[in-house]
């Protein structure tokens, strides 16, 4: 999913919206500082193998083994991490009039998301884990699979993964989605298309991506975005985002 961490919005003052930027980078530094020093912690104190010594008296298998002590030290991590989240993610956007979406619906996407990431986190030790069992160059095939991973999510982010968070439609303005495409085209970057995605339901965050890969690559806009501002300032965000896929591929270009 999409983790804009450049927003455009129209109903905030400049000093208000810098004080609200400045309060996102002191979380997001107090989050990262919290995680170093957990996990400090845990390998100074020897927590890794006291948790690998206990795994092995539940389970025989090396898999499962380091299944519960991945999960042991994420759900920690994840624990730690919570009041920060909650804070930068829910307090201060609805505090600030970004969110309006409802309780709910606002703990089901950050329950997807969160579940989506054990997914993938976990599956990504248990192959580290697999390869260092059975060759002394996992480094390099672990490498290259996750080179492969990185590639193959790209191109199925927007046809898998973004539904389970927005609903997706075709831009209908026939004459914005002309102008966008051709400013793709002028950047080098082939788009299949132009589409929308409702970020309006939950926030009133406005930006643009270009997500997918090859067939899949599309331009991807928050209603947000086509409702509150003129089509060339779209197209000034959307040379942003062509800007990323210029030179991160193959990352998604959201930012
Ligand atoms: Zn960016």
């Amino acid at each position: 999913m999409p983790r804009p961490t450049a927003v455009y919005n129209r109903g905030m003052a400049a000093p208000e919206s810098r004080r609200y930027h400045r309060l996102q980078l002191l979380l997001g530094l107090t989050r990262l500082a919290l995680g170093t020093a957990y996990l400090a912690a845990v390998l100074l104190a020897g927590g890794g193998q006291a948790l690998a010594a206990l795994a092995a008296g539940v389970t025989a298998s090396a898999a499962g083994q380091v299944a519960l002590v991945a999960a042991a030290l994420g759900a920690g991590h994840a624990l730690l991490g919570l009041p920060t989240a909650w804070l930068s993610s829910w307090v201060l956007p609805r505090r600030y009039g970004l969110l309006h979406q409802p309780l709910r619906a606002w703990l089901a996407d950050r329950a997807k998301a969160a579940a989506l990431g054990a997914a993938i986190g976990l599956a990504g030790v248990e192959v580290v884990y697999a390869l260092l069992r059975v060759t002394p160059l996992w480094w390099l095939a672990a490498a290259a699979l996750a080179f492969a991973f990185a590639i193959a999510l790209t191109a199925v982010l927007p046809v898998w993964v973004l539904p389970l968070f927005y609903r997706l439609t075709p831009l209908a303005d026939a004459t914005l989605s002309a102008r966008l495409l051709a400013l793709a085209d002028r950047a080098g970057v082939s788009a299949v298309g132009v589409w929308i995605a409702d970020q309006s339901r939950k926030s009133r965050t406005a930006n643009a991506a270009v997500i997918g890969l090859g067939r899949t690559r599309r331009i991807l806009l928050y209603d947000t975005l086509t409702a509150g501002f003129r089509p060339e300032e779209i197209e000034a965000v959307l040379a942003h985002e062509l800007g990323h896929h210029h030179w991160c591929w193959p990352r998604s270009g959201s930012c």
